[in-house]
């Protein structure tokens, strides 16, 4: 997506070598025309596919998604990172490892709103490491229902996430593909 990357060389932060912030539009301040074209570009990139819920993990994964799920008219589910008296009892799980924590943590959907009768797409904001995208497929093959892909807004190629995910056969698609980040130049594919 051509006017995701001019955003990032624009707005785009790099912090010590391999963090990207994208605080202006996607993970702090939020900007909704830009959001929308977003989840147009997603619209778009799985147009082939039948989707009945979008899923997605809790924070920074829910504008786009939610962006997403209004070009494909579909409710989006997001996963939640903390145990809470409103979360239903009955959940599935999966578990993320978070390098910046160094611990693992749950991520936890309701019964009610994943099913085996749903096609699911999973959306998220980054691909880095890979954690949060195993840990949806985790929930999504808890809850029995059929997953039909996996779009990421930005992947950060030179970390080992998307290599690791796609040698186990899952098939991840990114608006923007960063090769390199080296001296707060960003290299897209
Ligand atoms: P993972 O390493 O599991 O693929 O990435 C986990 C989560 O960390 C992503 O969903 C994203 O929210 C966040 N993340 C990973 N790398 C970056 C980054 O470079 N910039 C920002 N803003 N978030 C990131």
């Amino acid at each position: 997506m051509e006017a995701l990357k001019e955003k990032i060389r624009q707005e785009g932060r790099v912090l010590g070598g391999s963090v990207l912030k994208v605080d202006s539009f996607l993970n702090h301040q939020l900007d909704p025309e830009f959001l929308n074209e977003i989840g147009k570009a997603f619209k778009e990139m799985f147009k082939e596919l039948k989707v009945t819920k979008i899923l997605t993990a809790e924070v920074s994964g829910i504008a786009i998604a939610v962006m997403a799920g209004l070009h494909f008219q579909v409710p989006v589910v997001f996963a939640k990172k903390t145990q809470s008296l409103n979360l239903d009892p009955e959940t599935y799980e999966g578990e993320v490892y978070s390098y910046t924590k160094q611990q693992h943590y749950k991520i936890r959907v309701s019964k009610r709103y994943l099913s085996n009768e749903d096609q699911v797409l999973i959306l998220d904001d980054f691909l880095a490491n890979g954690e949060a995208l195993k840990g949806l497929y985790q929930i999504v093959e808890a809850s029995g229902a059929n997953l039909v892909g996996t779009g990421v807004v930005i992947e950060k190629g030179f970390q080992e996430g998307g290599k690791k995910l796609r040698a186990e056969g899952r098939e991840i698609k990114a608006l923007a593909t960063i090769l390199s980040m080296d001296h707060g130049d960003i290299t897209f594919l």
